[in-house]
């Protein structure tokens, strides 16, 4: 069983004074001068590790209310400092824990007062399991009250702009212990509830800064600033539907005059801190992982501002690529979705997106409900949210200059078919449909995959590799197999050779198995059965994360006699990342879902 381990902002700080003190540790942790100070003196802490010219930027609480990002970036630190898991002599991570550190303080002193009613871990348990369905009972409530929104029907106006019942579980805190070290903070954000008529509630998920800015959307590029100028007040979804985004609050403002943007203090650092580091001598900035904490997804895609592209001279195309790339490194691990579109909340981060190395933005967790609703299942959120993600992590680091190479490699391959397709009068084809297509190729050849994966490491590329992948790329594209994505390896299989052949018998009876095996405890658990179309297309997608597995069940398979010891390991292996993608309510349709 995990602990229930919610981290106040001075629980943060002793936690990570601890690890720097700490003579332990593989990898030192060094604590920097901080990035800078907010508008109410409050430092934005900078830690470092490891030595090497190549930096990666690892940012926590952008947005306060998601204080698991922090609390994953501690626990990050913590395993990378006392394990290891990348070469320091290599890189440098630059870790800023609390991006906004007075929104962290604003939202855990809100729900300090609130955990202390508990007496036990159990009863803080149940707080937070309170908190969790209250809030997501606003969500149903909003979701409901806004289809009906038409009828102008005044309830239905109430449940938009009305109270929430989270911000009900509020009403008895007494106010007078809240922020006691920090007046002006305080009077801050009482002054900008009391003049929108807000409760105190609100600041138990208060996603801004002290002046009611969110820092993610303050980005003079921001193309609400001027759809919030035209319309008047604009509230903002779900659960904040009753709050307004146009004036500063707990959630969405992109700044305070919309007639005069202006950089709040936090992005100033931000922006100064990646700017000198760019710019000392030898130092490239290689990625930035940018962790927030919305219903387990991966924003990778750059948005295409022209005007940055033109200015830095930036390699669009490039971009896009080695950011999907990166993100399907990640996502083997966590299984996240991976969004294909840009974040329409977090233009900040578009921009470094587009300035500084792969970027990727995580969003823990597909509990919802910040800040300590993720927390309300201690187990979960170690086991699915913490731990796998810090396997992502070192996951990404160390295959960093694989991703920058495969990238590479694709976009000359694009280019290369391109120009023949070109002289041809064909269609011309985008990174993205190439790097599935060998995506595709690599699942039915998987030892060609560990070829390239470690020709492409050693940058040693052999021409037979390469000139056969495109002999196969040339071959899909005329059997029109760009589109294929979601049939099933058994039936790519059957398709290309026409025939049932032993493998295909045998890895019927291998998924057949592995249903068997997980209905069995399905049944006991009193849980929907699944069937085995479904297992099979989600088995092909953790093949495609995980190709060394393919690698290892085919080359098995294919055997003469199949060793059946591997065989049932592998099957351990499959039941157990099968099991978590269900618990994260991945990839499988909806029936399972629920
Ligand atoms: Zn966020």
């Amino acid at each position: 069983m995990a602990k229930f381990e919610y981290l106040n902002y001075k629980d943060v700080n002793e936690r990570l004074a601890n690890l720097v003190n700490n003579t332990n540790s593989k990898i030192k942790v060094v604590k920097k001068e901080p990035l800078g100070y907010t508008d109410f003196k409050l430092p934005i802490e900078h830690y470092r590790m490891g030595q090497g010219l190549k930096h990666i930027v690892v940012t926590g609480s952008y947005h306060s209310a998601e204080i698991i990002t922090t609390i994953f970036i501690v626990h990050l630190m913590e395993e990378l400092a006392l394990n290891g898991g990348f070469n320091p002599k290599e890189y440098t991570i630059d870790f800023i824990p609390i991006v906004n550190p007075e929104g962290y303080l604003i939202t855990t002193q809100m729900q300090d007062l609130y955990l202390a009613k508990a007496n036990t871990e159990d009863e803080k348990i149940k707080l937070a399991k309170d908190y969790w369905a209250a809030y997501k009972q606003d969500a149903v409530n909003t979701l409901n009250a806004n289809k009906m929104l038409k009828k102008e029907d005044l309830t239905v106006i109430n449940i938009l702009r009305g109270k929430k019942e989270y911000e009900a579980l509020f009403d008895d805190v007494n106010l007078d212990d809240y922020l006691k070290d920090y007046p002006e903070l305080k009077e801050s954000v009482v002054e900008i509830i009391k003049k929108n008529g807000y409760s105190a509630g609100v600041l138990a998920a208060w996603t801004a800064n002290g002046h009611g800015i969110d820092l993610s959307q303050n980005a003079p590029f921001n193309s609400l600033i001027e759809k919030y100028k035209k319309n008047g007040p604009c509230y903002s979804g779900t659960v904040y539907s009753n709050i307004r985004k146009d004036v500063p609050g707990p959630i969405n403002t992109p700044c305070r005059d919309l007639n005069n943007f202006t950089f709040e203090a936090e992005n100033k650092h931000m922006l100064n801190f990646l700017w000198n580091l760019e710019h000392t001598k030898d130092v490239s900035i290689e990625a930035f992982l940018n962790y927030h904490s919305v219903m387990g997804k991966i924003y990778q895609k750059p948005i295409e501002e022209d005007w940055v592209v033109n200015l830095y001279d930036i390699d669009y195309s490039k971009k896009l690529i080695e950011n999907y790339n990166g993100a399907r490194v990640i996502r083997s691990e966590n299984a996240y979705d991976i969004i294909e579109d840009v974040d329409p909340f977090n233009y900040i981060n578009e921009y470094f997106r587009l300035r500084y190395g792969i970027n990727i933005q995580v969003e823990l967790s597909r509990m919802g409900s910040n800040p300590i609703g993720p927390l309300a299942d201690p187990d979960t959120f170690m086991n699915i949210t913490v731990k796998p993600n810090i396997e992502a992590f070192k996951k990404f680091v160390n295959d960093l200059e694989f991703i920058k190479e495969y990238s590479k490699f694709i976009n000359n391959l694009v280019f290369l078919f391109n120009n023949k397709r070109k002289n041809n009068n064909e269609s011309i084809l985008d990174s993205k449909e190439v790097y599935r297509l060998i995506d595709n190729i690599c699942c039915k050849t998987p030892t060609l995959y560990t070829k390239l994966k470690e020709e492409l490491k050693n940058k040693n590329y052999n021409a037979h590799v390469i000139t056969y992948l495109f002999h196969l790329i040339e071959t899909s594209l005329e059997n029109k197999e760009i589109k294929e994505e979601s049939e099933s390896i058994k039936k790519r299989v059957i398709y290309a050779s026409n025939s049932v052949d032993k493998f295909t018998e045998r890895y019927t009876a291998f998924i057949n198995d592995i249903v068997d095996r997980l209905n069995k405890d399905r049944v006991a658990k009193k849980q929907d059965l699944l069937n085995s179309d479904e297992i099979e297309l989600l088995i092909d997608n953790i093949c495609k994360d995980y190709p060394e597995i393919y690698t290892k069940l085919k080359f098995e398979l294919n055997k003469e006699e199949p060793n059946e010891e591997i065989i049932n390991e592998l099957e351990i292996h499959l039941s157990r990342l099968i099991n978590n993608q269900i618990k994260m309510l991945n990839l499988l349709p909806n029936k399972i879902r629920n």
